[in-house]
């Protein structure tokens, strides 16, 4: 029987790659032009860093973890998320002891056992972005403004942003109480799975995609009529950078986001364009990850943008596979020898060049060549061969003019403009 990949695990091809690439290198060149560095961590981590990060009560944790023990018995996890490993690695190596502020960026793949269906994945891959260290709320705007320029700059539109404040360990369980109370009337209209979160994480009730319970709690308490004045006043101070700068977003009270580590702002992008799973990205404020997971009291903020979400949205007609420079049409015995050395020569110069191994017809070097989109062509035979010469067909064009051999790479890179 042939062996198929895992449900829900995807092999990215290389006719997808360009927009992946394209994808990942705008992030890094926004990123760091933010201030912003690149920071590589394991994809696999103890359970217990999840768990407790995460929150136990999560639907993560509690259902989508990829869990197994290893051979010495260790509880392992799969990473669901990059949040919790970044914190981990930053106090594991005492960061914060020689520099209070971290910005990193993070990109790779996360594992989550959710049913799969279109923009949803068990390995899908992330983009993040942390800082560390900084309470003021004008590090949440600015986190923001970089998470909408990149998007923008990788061409999405039909963006909007929506920001919430979730309140913190002072005011959230008061919140949280009233909520209960709320649910607790309302308890026979919601679904089974959130009769459940009524007891375990009633906010997480937002979260539910079913019709019955999102007009069950259409009236349901807002959070934002619950924060206390510290948590009003940063989230007016972020509102107030984030009008300085420009940039207008949506208030969406009942947006609570998945993990429990998120304290005060919260921020998504959608986009209109993806249907049910239209969250490209979200983010937020997570004061308390840091003394979960057994370190001090830092702050911290981010967000993670998921990469096949992003890349379903680009937009259409942009060029984002790469086409060969120059294809090298060899005939006769030779020729092709000189195609070969020839190649090998323009490669070691920085120019994508192909030749056919097959020995085939002229015709068909050339369909080969119009099928790989090859910029130029070069056509080497025995009498030009003599001559020291080959005849240079621009594919576009079709204009031919006979080329001497010996300067050939500074002819091709003044035409290819390299
Ligand atoms: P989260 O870590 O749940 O806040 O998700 C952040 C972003 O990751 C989402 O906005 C999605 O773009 C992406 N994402 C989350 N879960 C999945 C999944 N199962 N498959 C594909 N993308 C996902």
């Amino acid at each position: 029987m042939e062996i198929k990949a895992i449900r829900g695990f995807n092999d990215i091809l290389p006719d997808e790659i360009g927009k992946w690439q394209f994808v990942e290198r705008t992030a890094r060149e926004v990123f760091e032009g933010f201030g912003f560095s690149e920071i590589r961590i394991p994809i696999l981590e103890r359970t217990e860093l999840f768990s407790r990060g995460i929150g136990e009560a999560t639907d993560i944790v509690e259902k989508e973890m990829y869990t197994f023990s290893d051979r010495s018995g260790n509880s392992l996890t799969l990473r669901p998320e990059a949040t919790a490993s970044i914190a981990r690695a930053y106090l594991e190596h005492q960061v914060y002891s020689f520099d209070p502020v971290a910005k990193y960026y993070y990109i790779g793949p996360m594992f989550r056992y959710e049913r799969p269906q279109k923009g949803r994945y068990r390995q899908f891959y992330q983009i993040d972005a942390e800082v560390f260290g900084v309470e003021n709320p004008m590090v949440d705007a600015e986190i923001i403004l970089m998470l909408v320029h990149f998007l923008k700059k990788v061409g999405l539109e039909n963006l909007e942003l929506q920001i919430n404040t979730l309140g913190c360990r002072k005011c959230r369980p008061r919140y949280r109480e009233e909520l209960k109370a709320f649910m607790k009337n309302i308890s026979f209209q919601l679904c089974e799975d959130c009769q459940r979160r009524l007891e375990t994480n009633p906010l997480r009730i937002f979260d539910c995609k079913v019709e019955t319970c999102k007009s069950a709690i259409t009236e349901a308490p807002q959070v934002t009529n619950y924060t206390c004045p510290d948590c009003q006043g940063h989230f007016d101070r972020v509102k107030e950078y984030l009008a300085v700068a420009g940039l207008s977003y949506i208030l969406n009270p009942k947006m609570v986001r998945g993990l429990d580590y998120y304290t005060r702002t919260a921020f998504e992008v959608v986009s209109y364009q993806l249907g049910s799973q239209n969250a490209v990205t979200g983010g937020g404020r997570y004061d308390n990850l840091f003394q979960e997971i057994g370190g001090p009291d830092i702050p911290g903020i981010g967000f993670a943008v998921g990469i096949e979400r992003l890349v379903s949205l680009l937009p259409a007609g942009k060029e984002f596979v790469s086409s060969p420079h120059l294809f090298v049409a060899a005939l006769g015995e030779g020729p092709a020898r000189e195609a070969y050395k020839l190649v090998y020569e323009l490669h070691l110069q920085g120019i994508q060049a192909e030749l056919d191994y097959e020995r085939r017809s002229l015709k068909s070097q050339m369909r080969r060549a119009d099928k790989l989109k090859a910029r130029f062509a070069l056509i080497l035979g025995e009498d030009e061969l003599k001559r020291g010469t080959a005849m240079l067909r621009n594919m576009e064009t079709k204009s031919q003019e006979e080329v001497p051999l010996n300067d050939l790479t500074s002819t091709l890179k003044q035409k290819l403009a390299i």
